[in-house]
């Protein structure tokens, strides 16, 4: 896996070049915290990148249940019972299995590779809230791409890890958004009105680092973050009015 330090985050990337899948490893002063798991095939090298550093990964931090942000989630907990796994209470649901949709969430399917029914062993040890601390993370609900997504704000610097809340490779994007040269996070999305709504509430948190699901880290994101909310309002806007107008004649 590609190793990149930026501050307190190492960004690890799973082929950075054909389909890129990032997870991240949080630093704090004696130990590691780990952001999504990757892919299965993946563990060794995380475990790897961890012994470079020279501190032990001591929690994992889930940002949503799809198959490439939880696939060595099952081989490092077993490797290391001690590690503490933390995801949102709704989305633990997802990493169960069940795709149920909760009273009052938006009327579409969840989308994406989830696992099947008890395919993961891993049972989550904190169900996380809006708010939380985690280390020096903040838990931000998320909502969007997966009904409980969550990001996490490194509260010391300000970089944020947003799982797919966006993208930055192919082009910056708000979750829901189509890259043509990289449409895959965009396949995934469960409401794109919600993932909208979600970029607006991450943009005020003024991060000074960008780091995301798939794609490469980006500095000071700010202008980036409102081009892409700008560009996801006038496609939702956009289709809104086709729909009116369809239902007008
Ligand atoms: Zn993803």
């Amino acid at each position: 896996m590609r190793f990149v330090r930026e501050k307190t985050v190492v960004q690890l990337t799973y082929l950075p070049k054909v389909f890129p899948v990032n997870c991240y490893l949080v630093e704090e002063k004696d130990d590691l915290t780990l952001v999504d798991a990757a892919l299965p095939n993946n563990a060794k090298a995380i475990l790897q990148a961890a012994e470079q550093i020279g501190k032990p990964i001591t929690r994992i931090v889930l940002t949503h249940a799809h198959g490439d942000h939880i696939g060595a989630l099952d081989s490092l907990k077993q490797q290391h019972p001690s590690v503490q796994v933390f995801i949102s209470g709704r989305d633990a649901r997802l990493l169960n299995g069940d795709r149920s949709l909760d009273a009052g969430e938006s009327d579409s399917p969840i989308r994406g590779g989830v696992p099947k029914e008890n395919a993961i062993r891993t049972k989550p040890d904190v169900l996380l809230q809006d708010g939380d601390r985690i280390g020096s993370l903040l838990a931000v609900a998320a909502p969007g791409h997966t009904p409980g997504s969550m990001a996490f704000l490194d509260t010391r610097n300000d970089s944020l890890i947003a799982g797919d809340a966006f993208q930055t490779r192919a082009g910056i994007a708000v979750s829901g958004q189509t890259k043509l040269l990289f449409p895959f996070p965009a396949m995934a999305t469960w409401d794109k009105e919600t993932s909208l709504k979600t970029a607006l509430r991450l943009r005020d948190l003024k991060p000074t680092l960008l780091a995301v699901g798939h794609g490469n880290l980006m500095q000071q994101p700010l202008r980036a973050i409102e081009r892409a909310i700008a560009a996801a309002e006038r496609s939702l806007h956009s289709k809104m009015r086709e729909e009116n107008n369809r239902n007008v004649t």
